[in-house]
């Protein structure tokens, strides 16, 4: 695709020991803002994990920067092209660990990790017999789109992921289990974490969805909806044969792919729905966050309280309809 977008959105991870990360974290933070970058990038003892937007020249200028580094030399990044920054600032943190797993012993993926899987190797064995496919990011990720028959663990976020195996241990027990989450990340350690729970049969996605999608053979198939992404795009496009859409309006199950926070600051919960039930709503989740004192959607539209009790009114008699 040479579609020749001025920007860039760039995701890359590596798991490589950094001395002193929080020493580093303000190093790089003053090399990204001297160069025009924006974006969120983690740093811990275990290693780095960014997503970062700039102009191609300023993207060129990181890359070829951090592959200088003799602790980056190998590491990936994923290029999507866009019109403009993804982020409104640079921050670069100091952390713990790189995804939160806080596991009681951590795992090195250097030393235990998942069989890594090319796109093609991926998509040859979700379709195998006695396969299950097992979503390792958020549900709010897998509900906006995923991998077709991908299981959904009922997790509120990653770090609860290994306590729902092994409450689900007959589902995948003696199964070839596949593994996958946006940019790879945090499939390196879940997937050693499986090893290590004595499944023998682990499979990881390489490189993530974000991979996967742009990988020329098998150009997203099987994949269903769009990909949650972590800056002001908030969804991208994976399948480029076909566009199944799996999200479902908050309000009403509709079909639909727009996610927006709940406007009351308290809840600022991700709900998908339409501009039309955003408007009916008043952004809100609920009645309470919709008449919360601070709900932004008022405040934007500048909405007097007669009209928002006009707008009560309609929901109302609408919802008992
Ligand atoms: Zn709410």
């Amino acid at each position: 695709m040479t579609e020749n977008k001025p920007y860039r959105v760039l995701l890359y991870y590596n798991y490589v020991t950094i001395e002193n990360p929080e020493e580093f974290a303000a190093e790089h933070l003053a090399f990204c803002k001297e160069i025009g970058l924006k974006g969120r990038i983690l740093v811990a003892a275990e290693g780095i994990n960014g997503t970062v937007s700039g102009t191609v020249e300023q993207t060129d200028l990181y890359m070829k920067t951090m592959n200088e580094d003799p602790r980056f030399t190998d590491m990936v990044f994923k290029i999507d092209e866009v019109v403009g920054h993804a982020f409104k600032k640079m921050h670069v943190r100091p952390r713990s660990e790189l995804v939160t797993l806080r596991l009681e012993d951590d795992i090195n993926p250097h030393e235990l990790t998942g069989k890594y899987l090319s796109p093609k190797e991926f998509f040859e064995k979700m379709q195998q017999e006695d396969t299950v496919v097992l979503d390792a990011r958020n549900t709010y990720e897998y509900d906006l789109g995923h991998f077709r028959g991908a299981i959904r663990p009922d997790v509120e976020t990653f770090r609860d992921l290994p306590e729902w195996v092994r409450e689900n241990k007959e589902m995948l027990e003696g199964k070839q289990i596949l593994t996958y989450c946006t940019g790879g990340i945090r499939c390196e350690k879940f997937s050693g974490w499986l090893v290590r729970e004595g499944f023998d049969n682990v499979g990881q996605l390489h490189g993530g969805i974000a991979t996967y999608g742009k990988d020329p053979e098998v150009q997203g198939d099987l994949w269903d909806g769009q990909m949650y992404v972590f800056d002001e795009r908030i969804s991208v496009p994976i399948n480029r044969k076909e566009h199944v859409i799996v999200g479902k309006d908050y309000f009403t199950g509709e079909p639909c792919e727009r996610y927006v926070n709940c406007a009351n600051p308290e809840c600022n919960k991700q709900i998908i729905c339409s501009e039309e039930n955003e408007h009916k709503h008043l952004r809100g989740c609920t009645h309470e966050c919709r008449v919360h004192p601070r709900n932004r959607y008022i405040v934007e539209h500048g909405l007097t309280e007669e009209e928002v009790a006009v707008r009560l009114r309609e929901l109302e008699a609408e919802m008992v309809k």
